[in-house]
């Protein structure tokens, strides 16, 4: 794992860039340019790491775009020390910039194989995230209540166990609609039973699927 002047340069610029297309939270911004996001691609694909750009990981997924993970963690509204649930850990990326804004981080994975590679590059860098290989649908009720749930993949409707593991007055991010597209949503906690739903634009994301994947034998 290096993170040469080269690679600090092309984060600057991001950083700059995603800036302009509207992130404000000096807080998030910040995070973006201390995570070298390169070391969660395959070495050899360095270079793609620092264009504003969604990129393919292993077993068909992604990892997403700069600009979409500022927007998320901006959405989130993190206060520090705040417990996260993140719902599609993939390359981990997006685990590493809740981490290194002070969450404490708990985040889920349906493959075993990103699941493995996520901790253990978040391990190398010196983090301390809570990894679960599972079905995010469920999310992971020994830890719950949450402050806050941040789902990282596109789901058709609000995961009902989910919200019941959100506090009252904590957040839920999530991309909302079809595999076509959704609109990024906070959901608000307003009591055990209430909800307040804001919309924030569309996107598109990998589907949220039910179970955990069971065809791998790593
Ligand atoms: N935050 C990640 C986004 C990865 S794409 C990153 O930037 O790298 C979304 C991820 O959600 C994929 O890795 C996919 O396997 C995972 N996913 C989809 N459905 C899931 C579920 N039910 N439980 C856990 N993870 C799920």
């Amino acid at each position: 794992m290096i993170d040469s002047y080269k690679h600090k340069g092309l984060r600057k610029k991001l950083i700059r860039e995603i800036r302009k297309k509207g992130i404000k939270s000096e807080k998030v911004l910040e995070a973006m340019e201390k995570v070298p996001r390169h070391y969660f691609m395959e070495s050899g694909f360095g270079e793609f790491a620092y264009k504003d750009q969604a990129f393919p990981i292993a077993k068909g997924q992604t990892i997403s775009q700069p600009f979409t993970v500022a927007f998320q963690t901006e959405l989130l509204d993190l206060k520090k020390h705040e417990k996260v649930l993140e719902v599609g850990t993939g390359s981990g990326y997006q685990t590493a910039i809740l981490l290194e804004m002070g969450a404490k981080v708990y985040s889920i994975e349906r493959y075993r194989e990103l699941y493995l590679k996520a901790k253990k590059i978040l391990e190398e860098m010196g983090y301390q995230p809570y990894l679960f290989y599972g079905d995010g649908y469920k999310g992971q009720p020994t830890y719950a209540p949450y402050d806050k749930i941040l789902i990282t993949a596109g789901a058709s409707e609000i995961p009902r166990e989910l919200l019941d593991q959100l506090k009252v007055g904590g957040k839920m991010v999530v991309p909302l609609g079809s595999q076509l597209g959704q609109d990024m949503t906070v959901v608000e906690k307003t009591g055990p039973n209430d909800t307040k739903k804001h919309k924030h634009g569309s996107f598109i994301f990998v589907p949220l699927i039910r179970g955990k994947d069971s065809n791998e034998n790593n």
